[in-house]
């Protein structure tokens, strides 16, 4: 009989969406009437931008004609989408086509990077996280170190006092909300190549920042393109959820340690991961994404990004208002509270549930660092979420 990979039994029960689901799922059996208000799971819900739609039209319309017809791709992706994202995303900043690893999603690669690691490595992961960083490092067997993120370090971590192999970051924060001054990070890329520490950097959230003094990649910091990896994903940048397209920057400086102590650059392993276990984003995503960075599809995504801000204004007052202790929301799609009368995360969820109709996510599901907290998004629709507060308000 084959056996499995015993990892897979230490992870947790259920992963925190599909415990909410389910929960949700209990609560509309018991009460079929019931009006939810979802302010939980962190998906758009605003359509694709038009430009980005008449790109994805005109791809369909090449896979109509053998002439233009599109097949397998190359697997890193298109030349047309890597050359859009040098030029736009890292302007400046001396990144390469070749660095840009075109994929489904951020969430594929922050998982899959994992690939190029040995097991013994010693990991560092915000607490609290996204949680895929966690899981699929324990799904390798590997130790993990919690870098605790509260209000006494504005959520962005202690600088830690010992040596950790890898450490994930991602900011603007999934879920805090919070974001990362260019003197901290500069902090995390010295201590990265003092201690000779990867640096896993998700900004899938960086087109939230408005605040013009706050990094969107992590190679504006000096020194970070021989330390860090960065992932980007269209899809909250441009509502790409479903249609699915993001990208990995493995700088040619990035390297880690043989056994033999070689030094072995990541470039070349990822390129060498991806061509063997990915066969590349479809043709018409990777038109979609390109046309995200026409003067249209700029001004489009800009203006419903906007539009998520000004939803998550309106959540950050009224929670202020309530005493919960708001933070995020300025430059990032998430709010982060504390929970009243220092309910513990989950009782808090089900009163909200049961006496407002409104889902929130449990901060305890991120880390326990989240316990007493709570995550709410501005993703839902603008009036939705104006009778959400208006409904939290009446119960609090
Ligand atoms: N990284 C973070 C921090 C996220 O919050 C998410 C999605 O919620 C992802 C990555 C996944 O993005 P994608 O849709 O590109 O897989």
């Amino acid at each position: 009989m084959a056996t499995v990979n015993e990892h897979f039994l230490s992870l947790g029960q259920r992963y925190l969406f599909s415990e909410i689901a389910a929960r949700v799922a209990a609560y509309s059996a018991a009460h079929p009437k019931a009006d939810l208000i979802r302010m939980g799971i962190g998906d758009v819900t605003q359509p694709l931008a038009p430009a980005v739609i008449a790109a994805m039209h005109q791809a369909v319309e090449d896979c109509a004609r053998a002439e233009t017809f599109h097949g397998y791709g190359p697997e890193h992706g298109y030349g047309f989408l890597r050359k859009a994202i040098v030029e736009n995303d890292y302007a400046g900043l001396g990144i390469e086509e070749d660095e840009i690893f075109v994929s489904d999603g951020a969430k594929s690669d922050t998982g899959n990077i994992g690939d190029l690691l040995a097991e013994d490595n010693l990991i560092g992961i915000t607490d609290p996280v996204y949680p895929v960083y966690a899981d699929t490092n324990l799904m390798h067997g590997r130790r993990i170190h919690y870098i605790r993120c509260d209000e006494s370090n504005g959520f962005t971590g202690d600088i830690p006092q010992e040596r950790l192999d890898v450490v994930y970051l991602c900011y603007p924060n999934n879920p805090t909300g919070a974001v990362i001054s260019r003197e901290k990070l500069t902090k995390w890329v010295e201590y990265a190549r003092a201690n000779d520490t990867l640096l896993f950097y998700d900004s899938a959230y960086e087109a939230f920042i408005r605040d013009p003094e706050i990094p969107h990649s992590v190679y504006e910091i000096p020194g970070a393109k021989e330390c860090a990896i960065e992932f980007r994903s269209f899809s909250k940048t441009a509502g790409f959820t479903g249609v699915r397209c993001g990208y990995t920057v493995v700088p040619k400086g990035v390297s880690a340690r043989s056994r033999d102590g070689q030094r072995v650059g990541l470039n070349a392993l990822w390129e060498r991961r991806q061509s063997c276990k990915f066969n590349g984003a479809s043709y018409i995503s990777q038109r979609g994404a390109e046309a995200v960075y026409s003067p249209e599809g700029k001004a489009q995504t800009r203006a419903c990004i906007d539009g998520y801000l000004g939803t998550a204004a309106i959540i950050r007052e009224v929670f202020q208002q309530a005493g919960l202790h708001p933070v995020g929301g300025d430059n990032a799609p998430y709010i982060w509270a504390r929970t009243p009368d220092g309910m513990d995360s989950w009782a808090f969820f089900d009163f909200l549930l049961d006496k407002a109709g409104v889902v929130i996510t449990p901060g305890c599901g991120f880390g326990s660092a989240g316990e007493g907290w709570f995550r709410a998004t501005a993703f839902a629709d603008r009036s939705r979420t104006i009778e959400a507060m208006q409904r939290i308000k009446d119960v609090l």
